[in-house]
Order: C-alpha cells, then sequence, then structure tokens
C-alpha cells in the first residue's frame, strides 16, 4: 500500500506525499483516530514512503526498500508495540529504542512506527520525549495513536499532528466534477463569475449547501495537492496558483465551520482563487 492508494484519508496521504516531495519533512508526525487498522496502514504507508529512496513523494513499490518492506523484513523500519502480556508500552522498550537508534541505519533513514502510543505510561513517554527533542540524525517517529488526551503535551507538542476520520465517505459525482471544473479555472486564470457560475448548484441549494461547501473544499484541495505533487519540480506561476488556492480553501473551511454564511464564503473564495 502506498501513500497515494490509500482507502481512507486519502487527502492526508497526498498532504503527506506533497511534505516527501518537497523535501518538508519534519522528525516526528502524529496520526490520531479511533480505527487501528485504518492509523497502522497509514503509518506503514508514510514509514514505506520515508524509507524508499527512489520515490517521488511517495514510495516506489519497485525499489529493494520497498520489496524488503513488503516482505517485513526492512531492517530500518522499527515499530514499538504493547506487549500481549502488559498493560502498557514501557520506559524499558523505549531505552531499547534510544539504543539502536546509536547505530546508523542500514539506509537513509530509520522509520519508527509507535503502535498505540496512547498506552506510553507516563514514564515511557517522558523517555520519549528526550529523543523528540533531541532527535538522532535521520529517523523518522510516526506515533499511532487512538487519541491524544492521555499523552503528555509536551510529546504532542514536538510532533506534526493529523487527526484521522474514520469512513471517509466518497464524494458525489456532482461535487468531484465541479472541484475539478474549478481546478481547471484557477489554472486557466478564468474571472470571478465564470468560477462563481460553477458552484451555481451549492449556492442555490437550500438547506444543506454548507456541507456540499465544505465537501467540495476536500475534493478541491485533493486535485490541486495532486497537481501540486505534479508539478513541484518547477517553480512556475502555476506552483504559486496552487499555494495561493490550497490557503483560501482552508480560510473557506474555516470560515465554515465557524458557521459563515455559504454563500458568502464561496464567493469569496472565488475571489482569491
Ligand atoms: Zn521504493
Amino acid at each position: 500500500m502506498s501513500l497515494r492508494e490509500l482507502d481512507h484519508n486519502r487527502s492526508i496521504g497526498l498532504q503527506l506525499c506533497a511534505l516527501l516531495e518537497r523535501g518538508r519533512l519534519v522528525h516526528a508526525f502524529m496520526f490520531a483516530g479511533s480505527g487501528a487498522e485504518m492509523r497502522r496502514e497509514l503509518g506503514l504507508a508514510f514509514a514505506k514512503a520515508v524509507l524508499c529512496p527512489e520515490g517521488a513523494g511517495d514510495a516506489c513499490g519497485k525499489c529493494l526498500s520497498c520489496r524488503k518492506f513488503e516482505d517485513g523484513n526492512h531492517e530500518d523500519l522499527i515499530v514499538v508495540s504493547k506487549p500481549k502480556d502488559r498493560a502498557s508500552i514501557t520506559v524499558g522498550q523505549v531505552e531499547e529504542l534510544q539504543e539502536r537508534l546509536r547505530f546508523a541505519p542500514y539506509g537513509r533513514n530509520y522509520a519508527v512506527i509507535i503502535e498505540d502510543s496512547q498506552l506510553m505510561n507516563p514514564q515511557a513517554q517522558n523517555k520519549l520525549l528526550k529523543l523528540l527533542e533531541e532527535p538522532p540524525e535521520g529517523v523518522v517517529f510516526i506515533l499511532l495513536a487512538e487519541s491524544t488526551d492521555a499523552m503528555l503535551p509536551t510529546v504532542v507538542s514536538r510532533c506534526s499532528c493529523y487527526w484521522l476520520e474514520e469512513g471517509e465517505k466518497k464524494a458525489s459525482d456532482d461535487i468531484v466534477r465541479m472541484a475539478r471544473d474549478l481546478a481547471r479555472m484557477i489554472f486557466e486564470g478564468a474571472p470571478f463569475y465564470k468560477k462563481r457560475d460553477a458552484l451555481k448548484d451549492i449556492l442555490d441549494a437550500r438547506d444543506d449547501g454548507r456541507l456540499m461547501a465544505l465537501e467540495l473544499i476536500d475534493v478541491l484541495e485533493e486535485v490541486l495537492l495532486r497537481e501540486a505533487v505534479r508539478l513541484s519540480a518547477s517553480k512556475g506561476p502555476d506552483m504559486a496558483r496552487i499555494a495561493a488556492a490550497e490557503q483560501a480553501c482552508s480560510e473557506a473551511r474555516r470560515c465554515l465551520r465557524q458557521n459563515h454564511n455559504t454563500g458568502y464564503t464561496l464567493k469569496q473564495l472565488c475571489l482569491r482563487i
């Protein structure tokens, strides 16, 4: 499974691809949300991409690193999980990890996945905190957690956090079509009124215009991210346009979540993209 093939949390997968592609990797990530399988799927896909020396923003699936990963014998993948006979991940396990990280990785990086990191006891978390504060070179920590409630805020704040959504539903065909039209218009530099007209169905909607608008923004961001990954080598005007549009999408989402008027928010979005 690669980041671009995820069944769930596709937009998070694409955001991570964009980070890898742009070389903007931080050393610690937190993927939090219910659904252990889903967390694991994302954690593994990300680790595979981090370790692959060939892929552009994602695991290539073909190189030696990817093949070892798939066979379950990659030397640089370290998975820490709660022992079956214990209630928590112990400080001893984190010390073991620390010991192992003293040695250089076999390839270019270590990917360390900590499963159910909410089950680390406080001593273990404190020990991990030391590692996160002074991370060894070339290590990417991937913390998976059901929720961050039981975690030390100091640990959480050291991570770039992503909140996963369970059972992410597929957007309707109409929304996908609208988002694609809008993305095309962004690239063509179409005038405001054309973009606004493309969103007519949502602007005319009576009740659930807000939900449709939120869905549209999710899909639009996904289309833009895909395009950004494709273009990331270039620094042309298209990249600047994508960056501005991504920012406008975040702003519009924030407004919609704060119950600002849907029509007004979408028109503002069209003006800015
Ligand atoms: Zn590869």
